[in-house]
């Protein structure tokens, strides 16, 4: 399969160099040129199917003409060992549990599944590869644990001395082996002012191969289509029937986007919510057909805090850039603080649920939504505890409980170098390993 850069002014490429790449030479988003859909029959007796064998057949229709079957069932497997479970919330509201990989949240799934795939492009490559990546915190996790011993592979991740969460920080800097954790006295911007001027540094490019592990990768973005087809098989599986509506929590739409590309498979999907917080891009945009980016604005649903959301152009490009279209296949909701924290805390205390800022926008917004007859699902795309701060200010002291994994990671020793804001201190140090 050849991929196309959603500007269109560079040649396609294959999936290889879409991988290696990341991003498209005209900074565009890399795009299959087919999306090829699944025979109907697939569908009738999906229930019989794992989470894993199910996204084998997907992931062959992505990937099967650019890696052997044994390497890609392999990379599947390894990837999504994990549980993807449906859980009731309430009458016809469902949750989909993202988060029982590794760091309990849904960015683990394509964070190892790109590590796997660029590991397996990479093979007998006779330089090691060094993945630089900036990170306020999440995506640093998940790409940290994704890498982790993965061969011939070294992962540098920068973060803001100070600015992470205890927890987001154990996730990264306690694991050693090939990831090195950089503590930057600086900012989130600082850390990617870092990462951006090494790819552009002749002498450094010259003296070892350097890439990112962007979480806009097509090895990535395409592995979050899986679990909506595992949704679909649960809910078959548990005998609920009714017209399907998903809610995703968005920030940089790279959820919501994987899902529309299971529609175009065939998945049978009545339509999408696209759920914001106060960062309202998609929201403003469903309503008003204008598209107007601007500066994040922060909120307690943090990972959602996007200003200009990446995957976006992947929409407007699957849609020929028709608002109509778009519209047609998806609604959009806003929620403030005020509207996450009330969330939690009525559906802690009415259905024994506990929901992380992220998830309670997409269970409110299928609440607002649902009409009779369908079945909602939303995705829940981190546990309430990698939030315990937020939670607990709602649900009060004492309520989460720290899951084994994640205490796990509290135990181990944070091994990071500090670093200052300065790129010749950041250059000297890559040049000195
Ligand atoms: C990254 C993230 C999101 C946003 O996902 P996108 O695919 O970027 O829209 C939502 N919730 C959590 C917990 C996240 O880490």
């Amino acid at each position: 399969m050849k991929y196309f850069s959603t500007n269109h002014t560079v040649p396609e490429v294959s999936l290889m160099e879409a991988v290696i790449k990341g991003l498209a030479a005209d900074n565009g988003l890399f795009m299959p040129m087919q999306i090829e859909e699944i025979d109907p029959k697939f569908f009738e007796r999906l229930y019989l199917k794992s989470f894993q064998e199910i996204s084998f057949e997907v992931a062959k229709k992505f990937f099967g003409e650019d890696i052997p079957e044994k390497i890609l069932k392999d990379i599947v497997y390894d990837t999504l060992n994990f549980d993807c479970p449906l859980v009731q919330v309430t009458d016809s509201i469902y949750s989909l549990e993202l988060f029982h990989g590794p760091t309990m949240a849904f960015k683990d799934v394509g964070g190892r599944f790109m590590a796997r795939m660029l590991g397996y492009f990479l093979r007998g490559f006779e330089k090691e590869v060094n993945v630089l990546v900036a990170t306020s915190g999440d995506t640093g996790s998940a790409v940290a644990n994704g890498f982790f011993q993965v061969p011939g592979i070294k992962v540098y991740v920068l973060y803001p001395k100070g600015l992470v969460s205890d927890i987001q920080e154990k996730q990264f800097t306690t694991l050693g082996n090939n990831i090195t954790a950089l503590e930057v006295d600086g900012t989130f911007d600082d850390c990617q002012r870092l990462v951006k001027s090494a790819f552009l540094d002749k002498e450094l490019n010259k003296a070892m191969v350097l890439t990112s592990a962007n979480s806009i990768n097509v090895a990535r973005f395409l592995p979050q289509a899986f679990y909506y087809f595992n949704a679909y098989a649960r809910l078959q599986e548990a005998g609920i029937t009714g017209d399907v509506v998903f809610s995703v929590p968005s920030g940089n739409f790279g959820n919501l986007t994987a899902g529309l590309f299971a529609k175009f498979m065939g998945l049978p999907v009545k339509r999408f919510i696209a759920a914001n917080n106060d960062n309202d891009i998609v929201y403003n945009y469903l309503q008003t057909g204008e598209y107007q980016p601007r500066a994040s604005v922060a909120t307690i649903a943090n990972a959602m805090d996007v200003g200009d959301p990446s995957n976006f152009a992947r929409i407007l490009e699957l849609y020929g850039h028709s608002h109509k279209s778009i519209s047609g296949d998806m609604v959009g909701y806003r929620y403030s603080d005020k509207e996450i924290r009330e969330t939690m805390k009525q559906v802690f205390v009415d259905e024994n649920y506990m929901l992380d800022p992220h998830g309670a926008i997409g269970y409110r917004a299928l609440k607002e939504n649902l009409k009779p007859g369908e079945v909602g699902v939303f995705l829940e795309t981190a546990h309430p505890a990698k939030f315990t701060e937020t939670v607990e200010s709602v649900l009060g002291k004492g309520t989460v409980i720290l899951p084994e994994k994640l205490a796990e990671f509290m135990k181990g020793e944070k091994l990071s170098i500090e670093i200052s804001t300065e790129f010749a201190d950041f250059k000297q140090f890559l040049l000195a390993q």
